[in-house]
């Protein structure tokens, strides 16, 4: 049977700091993701989904197997969207820097428009810039482990806006913990996906 890993943390557990503090990422990476892959693999023993890949189990498994698939491929994905602050670019690429002026005016205003998003995604979930069927850019809200591939759009960005993202943090600011956000996002990685 094949068996999944905990895939390595792009950078170390300090380096988003001040943004993401060193608790808060070695709680959620090394407790909240590490679970999620460890259920995983508890609960494809014995399916149809025993040798599968981690996105053929999240577009066609449900319940348990679903959320614990969605949960470890969305807390990869929102690793490699964020880089430490020194190191990123405060903007995207030029083709991806011209759609997002296209559809929301300015780039402030798309930082606005998902931050609004994001602040208002009710409960747990994950706050997403995708590409969507027409290969328009679209900002969509998911809830829990919910993943926008399932509705056929792309993600290019996105924000992990469960609680244990930003509790240790920002305790239910959940704001600030966004505010912050865009001092550390990887626009160079979400450049290259578009
Ligand atoms: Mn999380």
């Amino acid at each position: 049977m094949k068996t999944f890993e905990l895939p390595p943390l792009p950078y170390a557990l300090n380096a988003l700091e001040p943004f993401i503090s060193e608790k808060t990422l070695s709680f959620h990476y090394g407790k909240h993701h590490k679970a999620y892959v460890d259920n995983l693999n508890k609960l494809k023993e014995g399916t149809e989904f025993e040798d599968a890949s981690l996105e053929v189990i999240m577009l066609n498994a449900g319940g348990g197997l679903f959320n614990n698939a969605a949960q470890v491929w969305n807390h990869t994905f929102y690793w490699n969207c964020m880089k430490p602050a020194a190191e990123v670019n405060n903007e995207p690429a030029t083709e991806l820097l011209e759609a997002i002026v296209k559809k929301w005016g300015s780039f402030e205003k798309f930082k606005e428009a998902f931050s609004v998003a994001a602040a208002g995604n009710f409960g747990s979930g994950w706050t997403w810039l995708v590409t969507n069927e027409k290969d328009e850019l679209e900002i969509v809200s998911t809830s829990n482990a919910d993943n926008p591939l399932r509705n056929d759009k792309e993600p290019l960005l996105v924000i992990d806006v469960w609680e244990h993202a930003y509790y240790l943090d920002r305790q239910n600011a959940r704001p600030n913990y966004i505010a912050d956000f865009w001092n550390i996002v990887d626009w160079e990685a979400v450049s290259a996906r578009y």
